[in-house]
């Protein structure tokens, strides 16, 4: 188990348990686990009862999913949980969670109840277990009485192996009186940080959760989040009453995402250009923060022939729903959406994802830039940030509702979300820190591949500043950005000689830089809390820390941006599976997509749920002629080679002839 210790920066006395007291753990060396506890019922003989099929976790990995091998912390988190113990589980998106209760419900007696926020995620899981010929189920709204009535029933006689439900639905009397008419084998509590009041996606449904463990004792409970700061990971062990349970931190790190981050000039084309430097028919994410600027993007790349649609709580259901669809259907689909868009989208070849607005905090940035590369194949998160990004969120905190400790709370995360922005070191480096986690650089960010040039900005932020003092004093007056440049480069426009300001000693002093320099050295000095905007014009201000800088005793290192030149980082890379598949195979690869296509349009699911791109590199690779072959490859369980079996190897065979 890997549980690095907590960054001992902001130490508050909370230390994760390491173990529940009174348990020992073997470390699991791939055989079988010693899980049955003393007092677990042996598995049933009664076909009736779905769940407890399986003897042992792997078991029920092999037949049911067709993998191999578990991954990192899965054994042990399965482990931990079939043997009846609670569960943290804090793993990066695409690190497997799913499996964690997934497992534990196949192989305990009873049904396993996940609590999931979101019905779209809900509605994917179960298709996909279903597909691996999992009885599982989901209570939600979008059920008609009759259907509502036949999972009730199933579930209560014991046939599902799985059921999910929504927090606002477990919340209320009459969902709690039916599972306790049932039996439960373990109770999963997805997106576990929903239950954090900081957090980006607070639900207030999540904190009713936290007596499940009184309700239902003895039924081991495991919380599950791709969200990694110790503030969520206190939340949850408290709010969801878990105070004995068994914690799984692991590492965040995503080595197959690129991050790339670069200063905003002109963030549609700067964004056009990104879009085009990625692999024909990458599908991708562009996240932006208003309905307004989403439906103008979408509508621009539309136009530049990039296949664009949107997406935003604006738009009506039916259209919302119908372009969710194709992005998840489709190859090479690109939604641009507002962060509505995104919980709970388990499609896993998503190859990039692009940020024209700058997120509000480092937990929101990484959970959306976790949506790319799922299937662990190279992707790239993108952003574009700008003076007017630091401008309008400051403000939007200060406008703010909420007291002083939640403005303080949402300046920090921003100031950590600029500080990422700005570094000119490792960005996965930083990322990882912001975590708790130490790394090296990692090779696979812009700041790795082309290293940012430094300058001394000293003189030039005492400049700005000076200037700043002097309308300040002099004058009375302050001002933005905008008019700020014209004085310190000399410009002649109407309001600076309706000001007079042509007659301050600071006109002129900075027409070395160029306009956009200087919105960089702004940009940066605000993003240090060296300067501050106010008010509704956002006029800039000193801060208490540039008196350091006026006195030439704070340094100010800045990095030197670089913006529409085009990088290393910029050239198109190879990235799709059959990228990497030796010639010969590759048409093999492509008749078998071609294949899923029409399986995934006549069942109505995505492409994904009949098999996954690694599954198909591998068919491809090995050529299988038997159905007993098909055991060899990765992600066909026993119900996949009953259904698609015999008409894949006929494709094979057809292709290899
Ligand atoms: P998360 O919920 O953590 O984002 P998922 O549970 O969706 O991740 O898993 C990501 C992908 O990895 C899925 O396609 C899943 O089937 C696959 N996967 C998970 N565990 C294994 C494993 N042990 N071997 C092979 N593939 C796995
Ligand atoms: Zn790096």
């Amino acid at each position: 188990m890997t549980s690095p210790p907590y960054d001992p920066g902001f130490d508050d006395g909370w230390i994760p348990p390491e173990e529940p007291p009174g348990v020992e753990y073997a470390d699991y060396d791939g055989g079988e686990i010693p899980w049955a506890p003393a007092g677990a019922s042996r598995p049933s003989e009664d076909p009736a009862v779905r769940s407890s099929r399986f003897a042992s976790p792997l078991e029920a990995l092999e037949v049911v999913y067709g993998y191999e091998a578990f991954r990192g912390d899965q054994a042990e988190i399965i482990d931990q949980v079939v043997s009846g113990g609670d569960a943290i589980v804090l793993m990066p998106t695409g690190g497997g969670k799913s499996l964690c209760y997934q497992i534990p419900a196949l192989v305990r007696e009873g049904t396993g109840l996940v609590v999931s926020p979101l019905i779209a995620l809900m509605q994917d899981q179960v298709d996909a277990l279903r597909a691996n010929g999992v009885q599982a189920a989901a209570l939600s709204s979008a059920l008609s009485p009759s259907e509502r009535a036949e999972v009730e029933r199933a579930y209560v006689a014991g046939e599902l192996d799985l059921l999910y439900v929504a927090p606002e639905r477990l919340s209320g009397e009459a969902t709690r009186a039916l599972i306790a008419r049932g039996s439960l084998s373990v109770i999963a509590i997805d997106e576990a940080h929903c239950v954090s009041q900081w957090g980006h996606d607070f639900r207030p449904d999540y904190l009713s959760l936290g007596d499940l463990g009184e309700l239902f004792p003895g039924v081991p409970r495991v919380a599950l989040t791709a969200t990694a700061t110790r503030e969520t990971h206190r939340e949850i062990t408290e709010r969801l009453r878990l105070p004995d349970a068994r914690h799984f931190v692991a590492s965040f790190d995503r080595p197959n995402i690129q991050y790339r981050i670069e200063a905003k000039a002109d963030a549609r084309r700067q964004l056009l250009r990104f879009v085009r430097s990625q692999p024909e028919g990458s599908a991708g994410i562009v996240y932006a923060l208003s309905r307004k600027s989403v439906e103008q993007i979408a509508t621009f790349l539309a136009g530049q022939g990039v296949d664009a649609i949107p997406y935003h709580a604006g738009l009506d259901p039916a259209t919302r729903q119908a372009n969710q669809a194709r992005f998840l259907r489709e190859d090479g689909v690109v939604v641009v959406a507002t962060i509505a868009f995104g919980m709970g989208i388990d499609k896993p070849d998503v190859r990039f994802v692009a940020h024209v607005d700058l997120p509000k905090s480092v937990e929101g940035y990484y959970q959306e830039t976790g949506r790319a590369g799922r299937d662990g194949e190279p992707s790239v998160a993108w952003m574009a940030y700008g003076l007017g990004d630091v401008v309008q969120q400051r403000r939007m905190i200060a406008q703010g509702e909420g007291d002083r400790a939640i403005q303080m709370r949402q300046q920090q995360h921003l100031d950590a979300m600029l500080a990422l922005c700005e570094t000119v070191s490792c960005r996965r480096q930083n990322l990882l820190a912001y975590f708790g986690q130490e790394s090296g650089p990692c090779g696979n960010c812009d700041t790795c591949l082309e290293p940012p040039e430094t300058w001394d900005g000293l003189v030039a932020a005492q400049k700005l500043m000076s200037t700043i003092v002097r309308l300040q004093r002099e004058r009375g007056q302050s001002f933005g950005a905008g008019h700020l440049i014209d004085i310190l480069r000399g410009k002649s426009t109407e309001r600076m000689t309706r000001f007079r300001h042509d007659q301050l000693s600071t006109f002129g002093i900075g027409d070395d830089l160029s306009e956009q320099d200087w919105r960089s050295v702004i940009r940066q000095l605000l993003a240090g809390g060296l300067l501050v905007a106010q008010g509704e014009y956002n006029t800039l201000a000193l801060s208490p820390a540039s008196a350091g800088v006026l006195r030439g005793e704070t340094p100010v290192l800045l990095r030197k941006d670089v913006i529409g030149r085009p990088s290393r980082a910029d050239r198109p890379h190879k990235t799709t599976a059959a990228d990497t598949l030796a010639e010969g195979d590759r048409d093999l690869f492509e008749t078998l997509r071609a294949w899923r296509a029409e399986q995934a349009r006549e069942q109505g699911v995505p492409a994904y749920i009949v098999f996954g791109d690694a599954t198909l590199r591998a068919l491809a690779e090995h050529r299988p002629a038997t159905l007993d072959q098909l055991d060899g490859i990765s992600g066909i369980g026993a119900k996949k080679r009953e259904a698609y079996g015999e008409q894949v190897l006929r494709v094979i065979a057809d292709a290899s002839r």
